[in-house]
C-alpha cells in the first residue's frame, strides 16, 4: 500500500467515525427532547460532570437513582 493510499484510508476512517458520533449525538438529542428514557420510560437528567451527558433518572445504584424502589436502568448518552 502506498503512502497516499494509506492517507486516503485514514481520512475515510476519520470521516466514518465522525459520522457515527454525529448520528449517536443526534439520537441522544432526540431522546433528550422526548423527555423519556428509551429503555424504561422513566424521565431523564443531565449529568453536569460532562457537558451534554444525559442519563436515565433510574441510572445508578440505590440512593442515586430517582426512585430506588424501581429497578435501575443503564441508559445514558451524549448530546454533544
Ligand atoms: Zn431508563
Amino acid at each position: 500500500m502506498t503512502k497516499g493510499q494509506k492517507a486516503a484510508e485514514t481520512r475515510k476512517r476519520n470521516l466514518e467515525s465522525k459520522a457515527r458520533i454525529a448520528a449517536a449525538q443526534a439520537e441522544a438529542l432526540r431522546v433528550w427532547n422526548s423527555g423519556k428514557c428509551p429503555c424504561c420510560g422513566a424521565g431523564l437528567r443531565q449529568n453536569l460532570a460532562i457537558s451534554g451527558w444525559i442519563q436515565c433518572d433510574q441510572y445508578g445504584t440505590e440512593g442515586f437513582r430517582k426512585d430506588s424502589t424501581k429497578p435501575a436502568c443503564s441508559y445514558q448518552g451524549f448530546t454533544k
